[in-house]
């Protein structure tokens, strides 16, 4: 049974059913997970909980039963975030793990390692303890397996994962590893599940292969119950009758696992399909189906690989597969970080001398966009807050209040924002980094509202225009406008009025306990926001592949061309030329151009020198 312990409970009252459990004979543990103090009690079959009924402390008290219990959603409603080094798993940035199968060398690790690090995957993973089916087949290094990737780890920073099959291997595990994965075959070894429940290490465990959704939980259930709380649960295709794959990938099971559980849930089609062109349809539609994590096998000579080389994909494939889920994970609210580690390294190594943590603000309230674009670039290492206006964000970081600002920079129904440009300009901050969100909107209002009863709508300028369609129809309704979303549907919450409606984003609609009337009532499903982290100092968050410029040119025939032939005699592509007017000289222009290559780089200097050569004035706004 599971005696969940109220949060102020006095030593005396635990101690009293303490007594109560070894008077009856029951074996018990205590775990403490984030919500509260937990008791596990292994009593005899039938018999119940009323010797626990007059005790004092205890909050809730669930029988033995066959059905998980700590890894449900129904107790532990937040997202649970598993922590591997400096790479979370669970939040808004999609983790993907990588590597060979099998260690076969160090030479072969470092160097799938570094391709796998150069297209975006943050941990390692390879094999050291491989459980085949043949007792004939390449069984992995062992020892000096993990020795490799602990070094590997060292040349490359990227955290590592492997598999452990046996209840003996658990102190090579805590020396070497971040991560210990289950395979598939270990799912029920439930004295490898005791094992690993019982060590401070995350654990990735994989669906057995003919394991029910309600079996694999349970395995679930049983590291937690050890007290292992940190557990991402792995789909790696269930064994069906169908010959073409190895196995059958059920994406079913991720909304399914979602609903059922806190957990993350990482999807690995490579031994799910067993067929290198499998590989990348399946990651792309798990993503799409809401996937946390991915684990993808890639190898640098899949034909001579020790093992499972026919579903390893080449680094190329690889990369191309994580530009493929780059553009999908903002569809489904996520991001693909590819300066995930880099990032991490600079906000972990940035001197914080008062051991707080760095700060990054923005503007509106919490559950706006704004809100939203900082934790996806941030992840959960830098503190967040809210600001009422964009002057006091750029403030903020201009004063060295805050490290960092975030701040919409353009939308893709209406353009540049053009007075952010102008406050980053006049304050002579940099941009570091970008990040596009897409934002979908949807009219929400206090409980049991119907659109019937609408009279008033409050939301932000911007989210009217975008949903300007929408609102073409609903002309009697009276427009209240508010700083941004959250705003608005916090003042509506706040108003109690069965009349008035917000449009708003449902996490904020959510988050100020409103009900969705109607969802997805922006004009263009393809509405996204590109938002700019600003600084004080240019600094490096990834690899800088684009930069932010702006300049004048001479007043005369042929001087905006004469720029641009600049670019092009030296291969540099353009992402966008946008002119706007010199702010007190009428009718002058100055050009506002987004490039792909790295300003500050000195293989860029050539093209400087000929820019500044052509123009009146020139400044980097960032390298990002
Ligand atoms: C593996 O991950 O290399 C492996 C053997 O996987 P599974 O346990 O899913 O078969
Ligand atoms: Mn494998």
């Amino acid at each position: 049974m599971i005696i969940k312990l109220n949060k102020n409970i006095s030593d005396s009252q635990k101690e009293q059913i303490h007594s109560a459990l070894k008077v009856e004979g029951v074996a018990f543990s205590e775990i403490s997970p984030s919500d509260g103090d937990i008791i596990i009690a292994k009593g005899r079959a039938g018999l119940g909980t009323n010797f626990l009924n007059d005790l004092a402390g205890i909050e809730e008290l669930t029988p033995d039963k066959t059905s998980f219990k700590l890894v449900s959603r129904e107790n532990h409603p937040e997202d649970t975030l598993v922590k591997v080094g400096p790479v979370t798993i669970g939040g808004e940035r999609i983790v993907v793990i990588s590597g060979p199968c099998a260690v076969e060398s160090h030479e072969q690790t470092l160097s799938i390692a570094k391709e796998i690090k150069k297209y975006g995957a943050t941990i390692l993973r390879g094999g050291a303890f491989k459980p085949r089916s043949s007792p004939y087949s390449f069984q992995g290094l062992e020892e000096d397996g993990l020795k490799i990737l602990a070094d590997v780890r060292e040349e490359t920073g990227m955290p590592i994962a492997t598999e452990m099959t046996a209840p003996s291997q658990a102190d090579m595990m805590m020396k070497y590893v971040d991560m210990i994965q289950i395979g598939a075959r270990n799912m029920q070894n439930f004295e490898l599940l005791k094992c690993v429940g019982a060590l401070n290490k995350p654990v990735m465990l994989k669906r057995g292969l003919s394991a029910t959704i309600e079996e694999w939980l349970m395995s679930a259930e049983y590291i937690m119950a050890g007290g292992n709380t940190q557990v991402v649960i792995c789909e790696r295709g269930i064994r069906t009758y169908e010959p073409y794959t190895r196995n059958t990938l059920d994406l079913s099971a991720i909304p399914i696992v979602k609903n059922l559980t806190h957990l993350p849930i990482l999807i690995d089609p490579s031994h799910a399909t067993g067929i290198r062109e499998k590989v990348a349809p399946m990651a792309r539609a798990a993503i799409a189906a809401g996937a946390d994590a991915l684990m993808i096998e890639v190898h640098n000579n899949p034909a001579q690989a020790a093992s499972d080389g026919a579903q390893s994909l080449f680094p190329e494939q690889f990369g191309k597969l994580m530009r493929d889920i780059y553009v999908i994970a903002p569809v489904v609210n996520k991001q693909v970080d590819f300066g995930y580690l880099e990032k991490s390294d600079v906000i972990d190594s940035t001197d914080k001398s008062d051991g707080q943590k760095l700060k990054a603000v923005f503007q509106g309230a919490m559950g706006a966009p704004d809100h939203k674009a900082s934790r996806q670039y941030f992840g959960e290492d830098v503190e967040l807050s809210p600001l009422n206006s964009t002057r006091q964000v750029i403030e903020h970081v201009t004063d060295g209040k805050s490290d960092y600002g975030l701040i919409p920079l353009e939308h893709s129904m209406s353009g540049s924002v053009h007075e952010n440009y102008d406050l980053v300009i006049e304050n002579k901050l940099h941009i570091i980094g970008e990040i596009t969100l897409r934002i979908e909107y949807a009219l929400a209002a206090a409980k049991g509202v119907t659109s019937a009863q609408i009279t008033s709508v409050t939301s932000s300028p911007t989210a009217f225009h975008h949903c300007d369609k929408y609102m073409e129809t609903r002309n009697d309704w009276q427009l209240l406008y508010a700083q941004d979303t959250a705003t608005a549907a916090n003042q509506v919450e706040q108003c109690k009025d069965k009349t008035s409606a917000t449009i708003t984003t449902k996490e904020a609609a959510d988050m100020y306990g409103l009900e969705i009337i109607e969802e997805g009532i922006e004009t263009s499903p393809r509405n996204y926001t590109r938002f700019a982290v600003i600084a004080k100092e240019q600094q490096s968050h990834g690899p800088k592949k684009k930069s932010s410029i702006i300049y004048q040119t001479p007043d005369k025939p042929g001087a905006l061309l004469k720029t641009l032939s600049i670019f092009a005699e030296h291969n540099v592509n353009l992402l966008k030329l946008e002119s706007r007017p010199v702010d007190g000289r009428p009718w002058e222009y100055m050009f506002y151009v987004d490039i792909e290559a790295a300003a500050d780089d000195d293989s860029f200097s050539p093209v400087l020198d000929a820019l500044k050569e052509h123009t009146d004035y020139l400044h980097i706004l960032g390298v990002y």
